[in-house]
C-alpha cells in the first residue's frame, strides 16, 4: 500500500483532489520502481491539481512533475536497488502518474542519479524549477552573456526565478529582479539580487519598440506584456531566456529589437532534455549553487497541504520553493 495525492473528475467534468491509501497494483508502468521521498509544486503543478489545465490526459491522475526518492526495485541495467535517484519531465506527473505519492514505477530513462552532495530535500527545493533556472542561465551563457553583466530576472520571487536570482548572483552577474510584490525586496536581495525592479515599471503594454539599453541578458518566467517590453530594453546583441508564461502566453512585440539591436529570443524546454544535458545541468547545480541560500527559499508542505497550495500558485501568490515531504 502507498499513499497519494489522486485527482479524479465527476460526470459533470468537476475535478477533486484527496490524499488516498493504493495498492501496489494501482503502480503506473516502467522499469524502475521508487520510494519517493520528496516532491515539489510548480506552476504545472497547480494546473494538474486543479483543472488538469489542459495537461492531463486520463483520470484518476497523480500529478507531480518532478521528485527524488531511492530505488527499490530495477529491471534496468542503469539502476540497482538502494539508487538515490531524481526525476524532472518526460511528461511524468502530465500523462503518466507523477511523484505526489510515496511510491511509483516508471522508465529507467527518465531518472538521473542524485548528484553527489545533494539531499532528496535540497534536489527538491532545486526541482524541476531549479533545473530550468539553471538551463536558462547554460543558454545565455553560450549567446556570450558573462559573469558582471547585467542581467534581468522577471517573475523574480517565484520558483525559476529565485533560483535564477541565485545562480545568477552567485556567479558573479549584476542582477536586477522584477516583482510585482515590493515585501520580498528582502528576500530577493537576500538571494542576491543587486536591484529591485517593481513590475508596474516594466508591465505595461509596450510603447516604444526600442528604449534605453539596459540589460545583456534575461530570464524571463512571465512573457506577454513583459517580455515584449523587456526585449526593447535589450543592449544591442543581447539575450533573452523565454523559460514560462506566467503573464499569459501572448506575445506584443515588434520586430524592431531583432532587427536594430541582434536581440536574440531564446526558448527553455525542461521537459524533453536529453540524459547527458540534464546531468551536465544538475552538476551545475550542484556546484554553481548555494545551497544555504536556496535554504531560504524553501516552504516545507505535505500531500494534503497540495491541493490549496496548488490554488496558490496559479494566483502568483507562492513565494520560492514549495518541497513536499510524502511520508510527513
Ligand atoms: P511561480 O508561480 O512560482 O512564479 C511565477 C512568478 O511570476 C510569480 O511568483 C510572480 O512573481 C510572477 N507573476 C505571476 N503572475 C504574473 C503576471 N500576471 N504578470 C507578471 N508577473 C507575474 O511559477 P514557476 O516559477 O514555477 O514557473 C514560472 C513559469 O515558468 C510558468 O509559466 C511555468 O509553467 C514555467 N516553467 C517552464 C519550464 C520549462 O521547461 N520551460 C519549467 C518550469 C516552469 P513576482 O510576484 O515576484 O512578480
Amino acid at each position: 500500500m502507498y499513499k497519494a495525492l489522486v485527482v479524479e473528475k465527476d460526470d459533470a467534468g468537476k475535478t477533486s483532489a484527496s490524499v488516498q491509501e493504493l495498492t501496489d497494483d494501482r503502480l503506473p508502468e516502467g522499469d524502475v520502481t521508487v520510494a519517493i521521498e520528496h516532491t515539489t509544486l510548480n506552476y504545472k503543478d497547480g494546473l494538474c491539481v486543479g483543472s488538469g489545465g489542459g495537461l492531463v490526459r486520463e483520470y484518476p491522475h497523480v500529478p507531480g512533475i518532478d521528485f527524488a526518492g531511492t530505488v527499490l526495485e530495477s529491471q534496468s541495467d542503469r539502476y540497482k536497488a538502494g539508487d538515490k535517484v531524481l526525476l524532472t519531465g518526460w511528461r511524468v506527473g502530465e500523462t503518466h502518474w507523477g511523484g505526489y505519492a510515496q511510491k511509483t514505477r516508471l522508465n529507467a530513462d527518465w531518472l538521473v542519479p542524485l548528484p553527489e552532495g545533494l539531499t532528496t530535500r535540497q534536489a527538491m527545493a532545486i526541482g524541476t524549477a531549479g533545473l530550468s533556472a539553471m538551463l536558462a542561465v547554460m543558454a545565455l551563457e553560450r549567446n556570450g552573456v558573462k559573469p558582471g553583466d547585467d542581467v534581468l530576472v522577471t517573475g523574480a520571487s517565484g520558483g525559476v526565478g529565485s533560483v535564477a536570482t541565485s545562480i545568477l548572483a552567485n556567479l558573479g552577474y549584476a542582477v536586477a529582479a522584477v516583482t510585482g510584490r515590493p515585501e520580498n525586496a528582502d528576500y530577493l536581495k537576500a538571494l542576491g539580487a543587486s536591484t529591485i525592479v517593481p513590475r508596474e515599471e516594466i508591465n505595461e503594454t509596450i510603447k516604444k519598440p526600442l528604449e534605453k539599453e539596459s540589460w545583456n541578458g534575461c530570464v524571463d518566467a512571465v512573457g506577454s506584456a513583459m517580455l515584449a517590453r523587456v526585449l526593447g530594453q535589450m543592449k544591442y546583441g543581447g539575450t533573452v531566456a523565454a523559460i514560462g508564461l506566467a503573464g499569459g502566453a501572448d506575445l506584443p512585440a515588434t520586430m524592431i529589437p531583432f532587427l536594430l539591436r541582434g536581440v536574440s529570443l531564446v526558448g527553455v524546454d525542461s521537459v524533453h532534455q536529453p540524459f547527458e544535458n540534464r546531468q551536465q545541468a544538475w552538476a551545475r547545480l550542484a556546484r554553481d549553487l548555494p545551497l544555504e541560500k536556496l535554504e531560504q527559499t524553501i516552504q516545507t508542505a505535505t500531500l494534503a497541504d497540495l491541493p490549496d497550495l496548488g490554488r496558490r500558485i496559479l494566483k502568483g501568490d507562492v513565494q520560492g520553493r514549495v518541497v513536499v515531504d510524502v511520508n510527513a
